[in-house]
């Protein structure tokens, strides 16, 4: 299934030494709907081992642009983070992984965006870091920082996709309610008629006796004020009320 907010986020991998890893990084794409794999002067050309390690998603690697330089990968990203495992010397905008997949995800509408991977030696150059606009750690154990390459893309991975579904969501809920608004509700003159509806049939079924109606109808209004039926409920109580007055009529029929 293609999607374009999805598809409009770019996984760089730098010079990567193991196309192993190249592989895996395609699977883990693949598991949170990422497809766009660009490899720069990789050291290893993705192989048999590299396939196998990408399972179902060779289509992944397959498709893979491979480019020489990082300026090439990311050219036309309006948004390119970096990651890196450990802090560096230079102070940089800094986001954390959470925030990360949502500015990714924010700016994907407007053009292509990238999250741009290090060496597995070394990680990425600081001439590289300043090509991004912002960097991202994973926050792991300060002791031993330093994840799989593969398995930094899907940790990554997986927040982009968990602010795409949120923003999914996001947007069924507000056009649910747009919908909702535009004609959910009864307006006041089809509710009286309701309860008139409702009054005339309690007296024709006896519920109501007219010389003394006590305060069924305030009660009955009550509750349906509370659970505040939309026009098809109210158009379906209707329907119910008029086979409860055809009934009885068919009743009397038959006794005459
Ligand atoms: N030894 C390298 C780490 C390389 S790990 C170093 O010290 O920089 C390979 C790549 O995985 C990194 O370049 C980065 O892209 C990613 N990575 C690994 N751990 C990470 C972490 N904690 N946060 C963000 N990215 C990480």
């Amino acid at each position: 299934m293609s999607d374009s907010l999805l598809d409009n986020v770019r996984i760089v991998l730098v010079n990567t030494s193991d196309c192993r890893n190249i592989g895996s990084a395609a699977r883990a794409m693949k598991t949170m709907g990422l497809s766009q794999l660009i490899l720069v002067d990789p050291i290893e050309m993705p192989n048999g081992q590299a396939q196998a390690l990408a399972a179902g998603a060779t289509d992944v690697l397959a498709n893979a642009k491979v480019v020489a330089t990082l300026e090439e990968a990311i050219n036309e990203c309006g948004l390119v983070v970096g990651t890196s495992a450990r802090s560096r010397t230079l102070p940089w905008p800094m986001l954390e992984p959470r925030g990360c997949g949502e500015k990714l995800i924010e700016e994907a509408s407007e053009y292509p965006v990238a999250l741009v991977f290090g060496r597995e030696s070394s990680g990425l150059t600081n001439e590289e870091l300043q090509l991004c606009h912002f960097h991202v750690q994973i926050p792991a154990n300060p002791e031993y920082s330093s994840l799989n390459l593969a398995m930094a893309v899907q940790t990554l991975s997986y927040e982009v996709r968990t602010s795409y579904l949120l923003k999914e969501e996001q947007k069924h809920q507000s056009k649910a309610a747009a919908q909702t608004d535009e004609e959910a509700f009864p307006v006041v003159e089809e509710t009286e008629r309701f309860y008139q509806h409702f009054e005339n049939a309690l007296k024709g079924t006896g519920f109501i006796v007219p010389s003394h109606p006590g305060l069924v109808m305030t009660k009955l209004r009550r509750l349906f004020n509370r659970a505040r039926p939309d026009v098809k409920e109210l158009k379906m109580m209707r329907g119910i009320l008029a086979s409860v007055e055809r009934a009885s009529a068919n009743k009397d029929n038959d006794n005459n």
